[in-house]
């Protein structure tokens, strides 16, 4: 193998000779060329497949199959079913700067391929042994041609070939050595590949894709073209649970689109590997919109060491996203980068906020919405918000059963299921802790402390951003003891205590008198409240931090403010309580990201008891 290093390895020449003399300028070889430009390009395994892949796509391709030995170090093969390379261009795929799908710069700002640059081939071809076997449906054979480190490409020879296009990649920087040393172990360098493969089966929902690792097959994708096989793509990308809980991404403003699915806040990850973003069907990486991803999450996901799970796909105008700015065209360049980020912020929360109880089900009937072939197209009423049939009719049904919320009623919801909400109606308390509810499907569990406390902080937010937050104004002042501190800092935050909704004061060096509390927080304990706001003002230090920790404070009035375990309801109460969180975004998760509800449904009753079996 040794013999076989290229021109490349040559000892590099100072840029000055002994004399002092400065050394001759001189062109580089083509070979060298690509050989640097490969550096920008191919950097291990998994790139050299993902421009093979994308290759592919571009071609057309309805399938692809992948075949790797020794995680790629070995061998790459890609074999597509696409349109194949005719005759007289078989030699220019190979070389720089050549390509089919780009005639002028300007076209670029319209481009459709993933690829347009024209240097994967030659760069690939350059620092490995390559082999190409293509046939276009206009000829009867197909064509082979093979190249060693791109120094010596032979005349292609007739092949026998089924229409598509051939490439196998073999001894990956065996002719440079200090790329080579790079190179990770064969499990590293697969991982990298099965992730590489597992981003593009979820780009192309509508290809086949498989992948064989030293002759065995790893990964079948197979074309998602209905809403069982889609589910099963996205089960074989994530797993099972995200296939069935993941929430339905469709979210238009002013010509971006957002589509896809994003998992659930109690279903996260402690790192960001299972995170796919799709700009125009491109998959690439923006640090920019993951973090108002993450931002969007973390209004329901307080811990913020996690991550969440989501494949989602941007599309917008071609005009405003450079895909220019990065050799292996892993970036792109928004336009307008702050209305992109605001953008992604809105879907995600907006599609986090439309997760109540009895909408899961719709959002994955949404299933059939989406078009395999990236192109999604939206329906007019998902401009701008999410379509949540159930609001309108819910509460209507609700009002009429729960005037008469006696058990003979909900005995009554039982034989008409449909007319059950989602949630159902409560049938009891269990433990202090949980309300038991009958829906149609079973049984409904709601933590009630969670659930509640979540329901007051969403209408404390709202209240607060609307400037609408109820105050109680108390006939006799309310004096508490505090230490120096304490009342400085409340003193000193006397504006955005009143923006809470209470009204302190000075009473004297050591205590506070509070001339007023939010009405939600009316029965509790508000000497422990204040005092519990007043430690989170401390901690977070000046006022002007204030905006930022708004909704830790509002989440602390939210926790005091909520039913209590043991606190006894009426059945009326426990229907209230399950009504409003039908009605209330992210109410079906505590503020740690947390369920506050489970459903138990009658088939899995009926397994516990081995009935019908
Ligand atoms: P680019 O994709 O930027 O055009 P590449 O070096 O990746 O550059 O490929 C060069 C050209 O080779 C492409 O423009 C295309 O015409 C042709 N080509 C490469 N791979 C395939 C394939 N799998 N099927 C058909 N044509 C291909
Ligand atoms: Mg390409």
């Amino acid at each position: 193998m040794e013999n076989r290093e290229q021109s490349v390895n040559h000892k590099s020449q100072p840029s000055t000779a002994p004399s002092g003399q400065p050394a001759r300028i001189r062109r580089l070889a083509d070979n060298v060329i690509d050989q640097i430009a490969a550096g920008e390009v191919v950097e291990r395994p998994a790139s050299v497949l993902k421009e093979l892949i994308e290759n592919s796509i571009d071609a057309g391709a309805k399938r692809i199959d992948v075949e790797v030995r020794s995680g790629g170090l070995q061998s790459i093969l890609v074999r597509d079913d696409g349109c194949g390379i005719s005759r007289p261009d078989i030699a220019l795929a190979l070389a720089r700067h050549a390509t089919s799908k780009l005639s002028d710069f300007d076209s670029l700002e319209s481009i459709q391929t993933l690829g347009f640059r024209g240097e994967a081939l030659p760069s690939i071809a350059s620092v490995s042994r390559l082999t190409l076997l293509t046939k276009t449906n206009q000829e009867s054979h197909g064509w082979r041609v093979s190249s060693d480190g791109g120094s010596s490409i032979s005349e292609p020879e007739p092949a026998q070939s089924g229409v598509g296009t051939e490439i196998e990649v073999q001894d990956l920087f065996f002719n440079v050595p200090a790329r080579r040393k790079f190179l990770r172990s064969t499990s590293t360098e697969f991982s990298h590949v099965r992730k590489l493969i597992r981003q593009m089966a979820l780009s192309r929902m509508g290809t086949e894709l498989s992948l064989n690792h030293n002759g065995r097959r790893v990964d079948r994708y197979p074309a998602a073209n209905s809403e069982s096989t889609l589910k099963e793509r996205l089960r074989s990308a994530f797993d099972a649970h995200f296939a069935d809980n993941a929430l339905r991404v469709e979210w238009e403003e002013d010509g971006i689109r957002a589509s896809g699915w994003i998992g659930p806040p109690d279903y996260t990850r402690s790192q960001p590997d299972q995170q796919f973003l799709y700009v125009n069907g491109r998959g690439i990486r923006d640090r920019s919109l993951a973090h108002a991803i993450k931002q969007a999450y973390l209004d329901v996901l307080f811990d913020t060491k996690r991550f969440p799970i989501f494949a989602l796909y941007l599309d917008i105008d071609p005009v405003l996203a450079d895909v220019n700015v990065h050799p292996a065209k892993a970036e792109v360049r928004f336009k307008n980068p702050r209305d992109m980020y605001g953008f992604t912020i809105r879907a995600i929360s907006g599609t986090l906020a439309g997760d109540r109880p009895g909408t899961r089900k719709m959002a994955k009937s949404a299933f059939d919405t989406v078009d395999l072939n990236r192109k999604v197209s939206f329906p007019e009423s998902h401009q701008g918000t999410m379509a949540l049939p159930l609001d309108s009719d819910w509460p209507k049904s609700n009002k009429r059963l729960s005037t008469t919320s006696s058990s003979k009623s909900q005995t009554a919801t039982s034989t008409k299921p449909s007319l059950a909400p989602p949630l159902g109606f409560a049938l009891a308390q269990l433990g202090g802790a949980y309300v038991l509810a009958e829906n149609a499907d079973g049984l409904i569990i709601v933590d009630m402390h969670a659930a509640h406390e979540r329901l007051n902080y969403e209408r404390l937010k709202q209240d607060y951003e609307s400037s609408a937050l109820k105050v109680q104004t108390l006939i006799v002042p309310f004096v508490i003891k505090a230490s120096a501190e304490e009342v400085d800092v409340a003193i000193a935050n006397q504006q955005i205590l009143s923006k809470l909704g209470f009204d302190v004061s000075l009473a004297s060096d050591n205590s506070l008198s509070i001339r007023s509390v939010p009405r939600i927080l009316k029965g509790c304990d508000i000497e422990k409240l204040l005092r519990d706001v007043i430690t989170d003002l401390i901690e977070h230090g000046n006022s002007k931090r204030v905006e930022h920790i708004r909704n830790e404070l509002l989440a602390t009035m939210a926790c005091h403010s909520a039913i209590r375990a043991n606190d006894q309801l009426s059945l009326p109460e426990m229907d209230a309580l399950l009504r409003q969180m039908e009605v209330t975004g992210l109410s079906g998760y505590c503020s740690h990201g947390r369920p506050t509800w489970n459903q138990i449904t009658m088939k899995e009753l009926d397994r516990l008891f081995y009935r019908g079996q």
